[in-house]
């Protein structure tokens, strides 16, 4: 039994050991991910703006249109003019050709906003995408380096799962059992030292019956607080 108790202290030993790693992994992807969803953002803020600047490119082609549209009737109208004999239909015709042009005009003017809306938001792009660039390479290179953590802190679950598997083998299938339930009960704490009469668990006092005992080493006891196992680290010193 007091093999089994040196084992299980190694045992527990490892195995926080172990969930420390994977705790340390879990961070670091948390991290990946967080770069990662930090260029996903100022992917789709750019593509925001590339659709707003197709909508402006559209209005502006409608514009356009109408402008040709209205640049025409004005010609039509012109020519029309020079062909009219009644001074009433020659107002009528005159008054259309000022209409048209004052719409023409405004059209322009219209125009002319679209543009420069058009070149802002192209600016405003292309800075974005500078941005991005810059964004992406830096990310790139810390993603480099959390991997490689990540790869090390692997390697180090593995070589300890190995020492781990070991560990357990030796332990009867009862004990592991036992273990197991209290290390999913007590937040991965199973085996705990007692000391100078203490449960270091649950740092409650030991009834001084049971903690003699304990010296002696020949049987699993738990704490009747917490219900951990008891290691007293003095035996190993004897
Ligand atoms: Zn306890």
């Amino acid at each position: 039994m007091r093999k089994n108790l040196k084992l299980l202290g190694e045992l527990q030993e490892i195995d926080l050991k172990v969930d420390g790693l994977r705790g340390e992994k879990e961070g670091l992807l948390a991290e990946v991910a967080n770069l990662e969803q930090q260029v996903a953002g100022v992917q789709s803020e750019i593509a925001a703006k590339n659709g707003e600047l197709a909508a402006l490119e559209e209005e502006r082609q409608r514009l356009e249109e109408s402008l040709a549209a209205e640049t025409d009737n004005i010609a039509r109208s012109e020519v029309r003019l020079k062909e009219i004999k009644t001074q009433k239909e020659y107002q009528a015709v005159s008054k259309e050709v000022s209409t048209a042009k004052k719409l023409k005009a405004e059209l322009e003017e219209q125009i002319l906003q679209k543009i420069s809306q058009i070149e802002e938001l192209k600016g405003d792009i292309a800075g974005g995408e500078e941005n991005l660039r810059a964004l992406e390479e830096n990310v790139a290179g810390q993603k480099g380096e959390v991997q490689n953590k990540i790869e090390q802190l692997e390697a180090a679950i593995v070589a300890d799962t190995t020492v781990r598997e070991a560990a357990a083998k030796g332990l009867p299938a009862s004990v592991m059992r036992r273990y197991g339930l209290l290390r999913e009960q007590r937040r991965g704490i199973a085996v705990v030292e007692a000391k100078d009469g203490y449960c270091l668990g649950c740092n409650m006092q030991l009834p001084p019956q049971l903690y003699n005992t304990l010296f002696r080493g020949d049987e699993l006891i738990a704490c009747p607080h917490c219900q951990r196992v008891l290691l007293l680290r003095q035996e190993e010193k004897e």
